[in-house]
C-alpha cells in the first residue's frame, strides 16, 4: 500500500512544477509578444534623427528617405529654393476665429513651382504634437509641395486633410508613407497648375 502522504505531496510537487512551467511560458509568449509589438517596421532613415526645432532637418529627411526608399529623384536639388518656417498665427487670424485644422500650409508657390518648396508651419500648434504627428504632418505638406498630391478621404494616409490622434504609432507612419511614396491610395489625385501641366 503507497503512502497517502507520499502520493500527496508528489502530486503537489507535479502540480507546482507545471505551475510554474506554464506561468514561465506566459511570460516568455507575452513578452515576445510586446517584442513584436514595438518592433519597428524598416525604414532607410532615422525618423528620430530630425530637430523639432529646425524644419529644414525634415525636408533634408524627406530628400534623404526619398532617394533611399525609391531611388530618387534628388527633390534636394530640383528645388533650388526651399523655405520651410515657422510662423505665428497674427493676432487678426485669432480674433477673427481662423482656425487651420492643422499646423502646416503649403501654398501655390510652392506647389506650383518644381524648383521651390514653400512651406509654413504655426509654432504653437506644431508645439502640442507628437514626434509622429510632427513627422505625418511635414510629409503631408511636401506631399502637396513636392507630389501635388490632393487630400485623400482615408484617414490613415498621409493626404488625410487632418493630423492623426496623438497616439498615433510610428508604425502607422511608415506604413502610409509607403504607400505615398508609391502614390498607391485611394483616390490619390493632384493638384492642378496650369502652368505645369
Ligand atoms: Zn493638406
Amino acid at each position: 500500500m503507497k503512502h497517502p502522504i507520499l502520493r500527496i505531496s508528489i502530486y503537489l510537487l507535479l502540480v507546482n512544477f507545471i505551475w510554474q512551467c506554464s506561468s514561465g511560458k506566459e511570460d516568455a509568449f507575452e513578452e515576445v509578444e510586446a517584442e513584436i509589438e514595438e518592433a519597428q517596421l524598416p525604414s532607410c532613415v532615422d525618423y528620430e534623427s530630425v530637430d523639432q526645432d529646425d524644419l529644414s532637418t525634415y525636408w533634408n529627411l524627406f530628400v534623404e528617405d526619398v532617394i533611399c526608399s525609391r531611388g530618387g529623384p534628388d527633390y534636394g536639388t530640383l528645388n533650388e529654393q526651399v523655405l520651410v518656417r515657422f510662423v505665428v498665427q497674427t493676432p487678426e487670424q485669432l480674433a477673427s476665429g481662423v482656425t487651420p485644422d492643422h499646423a502646416g500650409f503649403s501654398t501655390f508657390i510652392g506647389y506650383c513651382n518644381n524648383s521651390v518648396v514653400d512651406i509654413s508651419v504655426i509654432r504653437d500648434y506644431w508645439e502640442d504634437y507628437s514626434a509622429v504627428q510632427q513627422l505625418w504632418l511635414m510629409y503631408h505638406e511636401f506631399g502637396h509641395d513636392v507630389y501635388r498630391y490632393e487630400h485623400s478621404s482615408d484617414p490613415a494616409d498621409i493626404m488625410w486633410p487632418s493630423v492623426p490622434r496623438s497616439d498615433v504609432r510610428i508604425n502607422d507612419f511608415i506604413q502610409a508613407k509607403n504607400r505615398f511614396f508609391r502614390r498607391d491610395f485611394d483616390g490619390v489625385s493632384y493638384i492642378q497648375c496650369p502652368s505645369l501641366d
